[in-house]
């Protein structure tokens, strides 16, 4: 599939059945598989032969699935996840660990902050958040002896801070470590971080790549560029023996192309165990088959939105980076010549009550704290997410009473605008 456009890969990537084979890929709900010989099995358990024994570690269907979004990505090697979540932590932890830093932008999905900032906190992991719009100099500043890798997502959920993704691996490689990217809203129809030196893409597959609300999901791609040996010190898990696992050196034997994810299927799949199941990888695949043609509408229906509410006097002001008057204008036409996502945030002039108003009376949009589905979803985060907060301490953490964060489904632009004209009469 390499030579054909992202479109194509999008339809037909990952799997190309041999004669009298299944056409769709096939589902296989099976736990465990069988072997003739224990030494056949015994090849598979010491990674001299590639296969399968334990859906665990590895299920033939996830694996396609998987090789898809790799050649999206335009990546080296792959896998699934449970979820988004584990996705952001087994990237991370399969690079720290107890006595590591990470230097990760401030503007990132609230699971992956608390993740970062509390979770890992208590494993031992440290960490320095960076506005990521700081300069170059405030972001090399960050660094400690002890980093080992910087994290961002490319459009930040629900912020919709646009990450320059050049700045951030530019400081990540000339300190020895590599770039993560969670390129969850604009998918790798796009955007391809790896295109821009990121060295490992994760995703919550939950959003538009499965894009129907239908199933819970990550993936993990490596872009198999960021050479672990050369920074061997940094590194001991990739580069020094694995007691755990027959004393394999992973960024020995497997390259640069396939060390970072061997080691995270071997060590970490095997012992936290955060599989998705096959059933959600089917579904997961049958979203990717259409995300080419689904994303563009999710941004036109973005666009759309968000220059009608720009126009409306009962907004205050609109958050979307492909508007103009939008501070991320510019980085974003650099990164997303064809636009991001169906996103788009706004507050009301009338503050929390106009809020409580607005969302009430809207039909066709319905109230939920999920973003990028096929149908269009509403969320006022101060009455919903974040309603301890008092309107205060909203506006201090840059979600006053009245935002509401709008995702665009697929829906035709100009009923989702008269249903947003009509709840905004209500007000
Ligand atoms: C939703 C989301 C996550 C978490 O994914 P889950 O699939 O819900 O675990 C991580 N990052 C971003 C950018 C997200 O939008």
């Amino acid at each position: 599939m390499k030579n054909y456009s992202i479109n194509t890969k999008c339809v037909q990537g990952g799997y190309t059945p041999g004669n009298g084979e299944p056409r769709q890929i096939p589902i296989y709900q099976s736990t465990t598989f069988k072997y003739n010989t224990s030494e056949d099995m015994g090849k598979l358990f010491d990674l001299e032969a590639s296969g399968y024994f334990y859906s665990r570690l590895q299920n033939p269907t996830n694996d396609l699935v998987a090789a898809k979004i790799t050649e999206l990505e335009g990546g080296t090697a792959g896998m699934l996840t449970s979820s988004g979540q584990a996705a952001n932590f087994f990237a991370l932890f399969n690079i720290c660990e107890a006595g590591s830093h990470i230097v990760a932008s401030s503007s990132i999905y609230g699971g992956t902050f608390n993740l970062i900032s509390v979770t890992m906190k208590k494993m031992g992991i440290d960490v320095t958040f960076v506005d990521p719009d700081c300069t170059e100099d405030e972001l090399n500043a960050a660094f400690k002896e002890n980093t080992k890798v910087v994290f961002g997502e490319s459009i930040a959920n629900p912020a919709l801070t646009v990450l320059d993704i050049e700045k951030f691996a530019n400081a990540a490689h000339a300190h020895g470590v590599p770039l993560v990217v969670d390129n969850t809203f604009p998918t790798p129809v796009n955007l391809r971080p790896l295109e821009w030196g990121a060295d490992i893409v994760t995703h919550s597959t939950t959003k538009y790549m499965d894009g129907h609300g239908s199933a819970v999901g990550g993936a993990i791609i490596d872009g198999g560029k960021f050479d672990w040996m050369a920074h061997a010190d940094k590194f001991p898990g990739l580069c020094t023996p694995d007691d755990s696992y027959h004393g394999i050196t992973y960024a020995e034997k497997f390259g640069k192309e396939g060390a970072f994810i061997t080691k995270c299927t071997a060590q970490l799949m095997r012992d936290f165990g955060c599989t998705q199941s096959p059933q959600s990888a089917f579904i997961l695949n049958l979203g990717l088959e259409s995300l080419h043609v689904r994303m563009p509408r999710h941004v036109e229906n973005g666009q759309a939105v968000a220059e009608f509410l720009e126009a409306h006097d009962k907004v205050a002001y609109v958050n979307y980076p492909s508007l103009p008057s939008n501070k991320y204008y510019e980085i974003a036409k650099k990164y997303m010549p064809n636009g991001g996502c169906g996103v788009v945030s706004f507050e009301l002039k009338g503050g929390r009550a106009a809020a409580e108003k607005f969302m009430k009376a809207l039909k066709l949009a319905a109230i939920e704290t999920h973003v990028a589905d096929a149908r269009t979803c509403c969320l006022n985060p101060a009455t919903s997410t974040h309603r301890q907060m008092n309107d205060e301490q909203l506006r201090a953490a840059g979600v006053p009473a009245g935002l509401i964060r709008i995702s665009c489904g697929l829906e035709d632009k100009n009923d989702l605008i008269a249903d947003i004209a009509q709840a905004l009469e209500a007000i």
